[in-house]
């Protein structure tokens, strides 16, 4: 039987959500993560310290007492952001990040930044106290083609903002394109990228097989097998630049499986195991721990976690549950086409 040891991973782009959502998906994080960067985009969403430290203690509430595992809160962006709240916020650790939305790009960012020029010198600061900004890096114009617009970002948002902010510690969230590795290995070093399991598994073909696949509908949308590839390589090589941030994104079945369907991938329950199976896949088990425990905690310059986990590889393939239930409602949990045989063993 094979096993490997490896540092308790962490995961640098969670949605919570809140109330009963909240209290069903929190466990399915904690159980494997020793932290987690928690998404601000609630209904309304989380727009100042206030509101993210009230937040955080209602995550607290859910977490199992058998979990050792630390929420780090964000602030979502907007051309209102008061520059001294995110600096005391900063400064006292009640939040750890600020989260860019350009308005419209996804799950509820209507309130998003539609000027990046209004936002510098927030960024300004931010950079001058070492806080991290994360970006859904797409444009928003409904003129660009929806495969493009990761693309389209780079070359006219976040360009502008590496060179004009230079000293700003930057995640590029969810990488999707290999425009996006090249762009983030070429870049200088305070930029870095942060991948999902389904963009590791899954090309966008899963969209659309023998019928469209809302489970699979995520932003940003998958793209085609060239971009899969290139995020594969750029996970599996080990460079410091390229770490795991899940964007387990819960929404009830009823949302998904509907005429306007929500986008997102439930996929915190697996996700450890999948990862695992995906780099043995590749030969490359020895760069796990980089991308799932040590290179985000580099690039965010914390501490890796003290604890480790076990994975255990079986000969027989995992089985997995189809649904998280949240009372007469339920979620439906990600997993690949391939077989998982690994499994955490605490
Ligand atoms: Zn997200």
């Amino acid at each position: 039987m094979e096993e490997i040891e490896i540092i308790k991973p962490d995961d640098w782009h969670v949605h919570f959500r809140d109330n009963e959502i909240l209290k069903a998906v929190v466990p399915e994080t904690t159980r494997h993560f020793a932290r987690s960067i928690v998404m601000p985009n609630l209904v309304p969403p989380i727009l100042n310290a206030k509101q993210a430290v009230e937040y955080k203690k209602r995550i607290e509430k859910v977490i199992p007492s058998t979990d050792n595992f630390e929420p780090l809160m964000t602030i979502y962006l907007t051309e209102e952001t008061n520059r001294d709240d995110l600096k005391s916020a900063y400064k006292n650790g009640s939040v750890f990040a600020v989260k860019l939305y350009p308005a419209g790009a996804t799950t509820n960012s209507e309130s998003g930044v539609k000027d990046i020029q209004k936002i510098m010198p927030v960024l300004e600061t931010m950079a001058e106290i070492g806080m991290p900004l994360l970006i859904h890096g797409e444009v928003t114009d409904p003129n660009i083609d929806i495969f493009d617009r990761e693309k389209v970002f780079i070359d006219t948002k976040l360009d502008f903002i590496c060179r004009e902010v230079p000293n700003l510690k930057i995640t590029l969230e969810h990488i999707t394109t290999q425009d996006a590795t090249l762009y983030v290995k070429e870049c200088n070093q305070n930029l870095a990228a942060s991948i999902t399991p389904h963009h590791l598994a899954l090309n966008r073909n899963a969209l659309f097989v023998g019928g469209i696949r809302p489970h699979n509908y995520c932003l940003p949308i998958l793209k085609r097998e060239t971009h899969r590839k290139a995020l594969v390589e750029a996970a599996v090589s080990g460079n410091p630049k390229f770490f795991l941030g899940t964007d387990t994104a819960p929404h009830l079945i009823k949302d998904k499986e509907s005429a306007c369907g929500c986008a997102g991938v439930f996929n915190a329950t697996y996700c450890i195991q999948i990862l695992t199976q995906l780099f043995d896949n590749e030969d490359s088990l020895q760069n796990l721990e980089k991308f799932i425990s040590k290179n985000g905690a580099n690039h965010y310059n914390l501490k890796t976690s003290n604890e480790t986990i076990l994975m255990v590889k079986s000969n027989e393939t995992s089985s997995f549950k189809e649904y998280l239930h949240i009372g007469n409602q339920k979620i439906k949990i990600f997993k690949p086409d391939f077989p998982v045989f690994w499994t955490v063993s605490k």
